[in-house]
């Protein structure tokens, strides 16, 4: 790999002059989940992503991060990225022969189950199914669009998957990118240590997840519901779960019809 790339977590810490080199090759690593990632604005990685859960794993190694700059494959002297739409209209499209050598680069050495993606409010909107089968994979590669976007031509050409992260339009794919990679990163079996925690949240097993408390037992006249604090875990558990019910019937009405008929099937 050339120092086009950037590398965060463990070894990126290193004094050696391509700590990206040691990373890439380091056999402690290798078969690490990675998330690659495309960007004309590298320094905003790790981010959020360097905090708490995922910042400690990212540490020790559990997964990796590295990033291209797009800037780096610019063109000419002043290292451009963009030009003008084809047919006129506003704003800035990233040039396909930027693009095409920048995911060349990035991909390779990609080996496996690893899925190349477009942040893009085009695209098929995100979800934990799709956390789930990312964080199931080897790795995965994620293209920043910046200005209007990308040209047609490279999405076509690499067959890249477009996804969303709702439908709202950000300034750049930057920030999807890494809602994307905290809810993936946090399912990789290493990371969370408690299964369980995963097993009964929202969207994990098609309902909303029930009212959670803590101490005190009573804040502003406000109390912890009593069967919380009965010991009981079969009634304990049984309200959990009639909550959970109530609050998507409620709240997610479609999640709701959707859960209602699998268990009917
Ligand atoms: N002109 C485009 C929007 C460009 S926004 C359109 O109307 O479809 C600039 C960049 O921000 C995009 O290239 C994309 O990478 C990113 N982006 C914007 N909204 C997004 C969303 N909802 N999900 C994921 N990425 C998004």
């Amino acid at each position: 790999m050339s120092d086009k790339s950037k590398s965060h977590g463990r070894l990126s810490i290193s004094t050696s002059f391509k700590p990206r080199e040691l990373v890439t090759h380091n056999p402690r690593l290798a078969g690490v989940w990675t998330a690659r990632i495309i960007t004309l604005f590298p320094d905003a990685f790790p981010g959020v992503l360097g905090e708490s859960l995922t910042g400690k794993a990212l540490k020790d190694g559990k997964w990796q991060l590295e990033t291209t700059n797009l800037r780096d494959f610019g063109l000419t002297k002043h290292r451009n990225v963009d030009d003008t739409p084809a047919g006129g209209g506003a704003g800035m499209v990233l040039r396909p022969d930027v693009l095409g050598p920048a995911i060349e680069h990035t991909m390779r050495g990609a080996r496996g189950n690893w899925p190349l993606v477009y942040l893009s409010p085009r695209g098929r909107r995100f979800d934990q199914k799709m956390a789930r089968a990312w964080s199931q994979a080897d790795g995965v590669t994620m293209l920043c669009g910046r200005f209007e976007g990308v040209d047609q031509r490279v999405l076509d050409h690499y067959n890249i998957q477009e996804v969303s992260l709702g439908d709202f339009v950000l300034t750049g794919g930057e920030i999807a990118a890494q809602a994307m990679i905290d809810a993936s990163v946090r399912l990789l079996p290493s990371v969370l240590g408690n299964a369980d925690s995963i097993e009964e949240e929202s969207h994990s097993n098609g309902l909303l997840e029930h009212p959670q408390y803590t101490k005190p037992a009573e804040w502003q006249g406000r109390k912890i519901p009593d069967v919380l604090m009965s010991g009981h875990h079969g009634n304990i558990e049984k309200w959990r779960r009639e909550m959970a019910e109530e609050i998507t019937k409620a709240r997610r009405p479609d999640m709701w019809a959707t859960f209602k008929g699998d268990k009917d099937r």
